[in-house]
């Protein structure tokens, strides 16, 4: 089989398993989703959701984040770690929204990019979920599936995400980096994977 029937089979395997999967980080706009997802990094979705609701109970806004002094900022996110460089970028970032974007999220992966604390993978989570614009942010377990699915040579984020994006249809993309998250969250962990219980390969050994 060639690598894009192979994409295309892998693909209708996880619809039927993730025919309409959530975005795991709870939000309630472009703001609230660019916050959550900078506080994703080295911290998991569970970890971000327990702390988010305290913290945009005081700053729901650029506005009302930036009257909070970094410090208060670092207490309400204590538990994601990396605290004060999070809660550093966070302040400066609404700061900027401000001064630049009348407090609003650019809709555009170049501006979000040069945001403190925003690099490519949090800017196509952003674009994607908050934007519906076609992206394909690619984190460890997107990139431990496509290299086990022989889909990229997992030689880095960088060239799985070109890889990926040359194998599935552009449209699919958004659903799709959702649906290979979830997978590789529940079958695919990094250690102790069950060959003989997994759908995927179970459907690449026929
Ligand atoms: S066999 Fe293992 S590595 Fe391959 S897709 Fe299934 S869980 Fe992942």
């Amino acid at each position: 089989m060639n690598k894009r029937a192979w994409a295309k089979q892998i693909a209708a395997i996880l619809d039927q398993y993730y025919p309409a999967p959530a975005i795991p980080l709870h939000h309630k706009d472009p703001y609230t989703l660019l916050i959550a997802v900078l506080l994703s990094a080295q911290c998991t979705d569970a970890r971000v959701n327990q702390v988010t609701p305290a913290l945009f109970a005081k700053a729901p806004t650029p506005h009302k984040m930036v009257a909070l002094s970094v410090e208060e900022i670092t207490s309400l996110i204590r538990t994601c770690g990396l605290s004060q460089r999070k809660a550093k970028a966070i302040w400066s970032l609404s700061h900027i929204l401000i001064d630049k974007y009348k407090g609003r999220v650019p809709g555009s992966f170049a501006a979000l990019e040069q945001l403190p604390g925003v690099g490519h993978k949090t800017a196509s989570v952003v674009m994607s979920q908050a934007f519906h614009e076609p992206a394909f942010p690619v984190d460890t377990h997107i990139h431990r599936c496509a290299k086990r699915w022989e889909l990229s040579n997992g030689k880095n984020v960088e060239q799985t995400e070109r890889d990926l994006k040359r194998l599935f249809p552009r449209n699919s993309w958004n659903k799709l980096h959702l649906q290979i998250i979830y997978f590789a969250r529940e079958h695919c962990p990094a250690r102790g994977h069950d060959a003989n219980k997994c759908p995927i390969c179970k459907y690449s050994s026929t």
